[in-house]
């Protein structure tokens, strides 16, 4: 039997780092795969449908909520996000890591329903150097970098409810450090059953 994939979930602030982490994860992983979100947020300058998100309009959504489409759903900053179910449990049947790159409440539904999931908080080395990565990527109305600044202050006590903290100042060490956490989650005994099943019958 082909052993499954690791669903990994990453989370924190707006600012922190998280889509440069998943890309170069990805450059780094060619097993693993991302999870594309659905979402009616409208697409930024660079975005494209199907690459970024799959960009849906509001009644399109909730045609999906309805139909039970999403693994998770969640209204983040005044728009839908949600994470379609089919493609991550197909993914992680045919063995591949699936990465979701989620807001709180999101990974929290997430670990409600697949315990099994590796959950982890990327942070900023401090918040001002969050206020200045939102500032400087420039794709947001001013009240919207507000808007995101404080949320991360809230945002920050979910902490706790994850499996993983990662301090986001070099990316090249934060990569290092999430590889560190996978390659311990694929070691631990209760993911190895089959193996060590396998081995209690060779005695
Ligand atoms: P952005 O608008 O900057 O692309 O994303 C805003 C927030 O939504 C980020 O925290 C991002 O992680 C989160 N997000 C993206 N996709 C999903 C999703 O499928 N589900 C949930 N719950 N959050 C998502």
């Amino acid at each position: 039997m082909k052993k499954k994939g690791l669903l990994i979930v990453i989370s924190g602030p707006s600012g922190a780092g998280k889509g440069t982490i998943c890309k170069e994860w990805l450059r780094r992983h060619p097993n693993a795969v991302l999870s594309v979100s659905a979402t009616t947020r409208p697409p930024r300058p660079a975005e494209k449908d199907g690459i970024n998100y799959f960009f849906k309009a509001q009644d399109e959504f909730e045609r999906m909520i309805e139909e039970n489409e999403f693994l998770e759903y969640a209204k983040v900053y005044d728009n839908y996000y949600g994470t379609p179910r089919k493609f991550v449990q197909q993914q992680l049947m045919e063995g591949r890591d699936v990465i979701l790159e989620i807001d709180i409440q999101g990974a929290l539904k997430v670990k409600e329903r697949f315990d099994k999931g590796v959950f982890i908080f990327i942070v900023p080395p401090n918040m001002e150097e969050l206020k200045r990565r939102i500032v400087q990527r420039g794709t947001e109305q001013p009240e919207v970098v507000l808007k995101r600044f404080t949320s991360a202050f809230e945002e920050i006590n979910f902490i706790k409810r994850y499996n993983y903290v990662v301090v986001n100042d070099k990316i090249e060490e934060a990569v290092h450090k999430i590889e560190a956490i996978v390659l311990a989650e694929k070691c631990r005994v209760d993911r190895n059953k089959p193996l060590i099943m396998q081995l209690q019958g060779e005695i």
